[in-house]
């Protein structure tokens, strides 16, 4: 059974560029897509991104019980479906989860040997620069993501490593050390 790594952390702290990089240093790393009630963004696709799913699916797929977790998050809902995972870990194939904090709790409840990354900003202003720089989501959108960072952030003391992405090169190192430092 291979390991399955959660990486966790305020929308726009970097966790995807994080991964993107740990994916290539740690090229036997498969990334799990996510299903969602959230519409694309411009260039984003339906089965490499996410699954895109209208509420009725994603709902659907709740009750048949297809989901390791599921979660609301600002208004619209997200879950890692178990086709995903489980024929690449029984296959020895470690995988990474990019998830918010309900979604990691949920994981760390049903499969404790998870290994557990949280990322956090250097500070809460900083957040919003990213936020707002990356020119994703609008302006109400960015307050809503604020607000559910604060309390994110509140969760930190949970999780057995915490990474500061300050500078994005170090971040990357020292997530390389705890992902290598888990692989079986
Ligand atoms: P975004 O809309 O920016 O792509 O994602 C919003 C938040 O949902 C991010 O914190 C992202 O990590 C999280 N997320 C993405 N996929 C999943 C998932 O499968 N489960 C959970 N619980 N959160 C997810």
């Amino acid at each position: 059974m291979a390991r399955v790594f959660v990486i966790t952390g305020p929308s726009g702290v970097g966790k995807g560029t994080l991964i993107r990089g740990l994916m290539e240093r740690l090229p036997q790393l498969e990334l799990s897509v996510s299903a969602t009630t959230r519409g694309p963004r411009p260039g984003e696709a339906d089965g490499v991104d996410y699954h895109f799913l209208t509420r009725e699916q994603f709902d659907r797929k709740v009750a048949e019980g297809d989901f390791v977790e599921h979660a609301d998050y600002a208004g619209r809902s997200y879950g890692t479906l178990r086709s995903e995972l489980e024929q690449r870990v029984h296959a020895g194939v470690p995988v990474v989860l990019e998830i918010e904090v309900q979604g990691a709790r949920q994981v760390r409840a049903a499969m404790p040997e998870a290994v557990q990354v949280f990322i956090a900003p250097p500070s809460l202003p900083a957040l919003r620069t990213r936020l707002v720089g990356r020119g994703t989501d609008d302006p109400a959108e960015v307050e809503r993501r604020l607000r559910v960072a604060e309390e994110e952030l509140q969760a930190q003391p949970e999780f057995a490593h915490v990474v500061v992405n300050d500078r994005l090169d170090e971040a990357l190192e020292r997530l390389v050390e705890i992902v290598d430092a888990n692989l079986d």
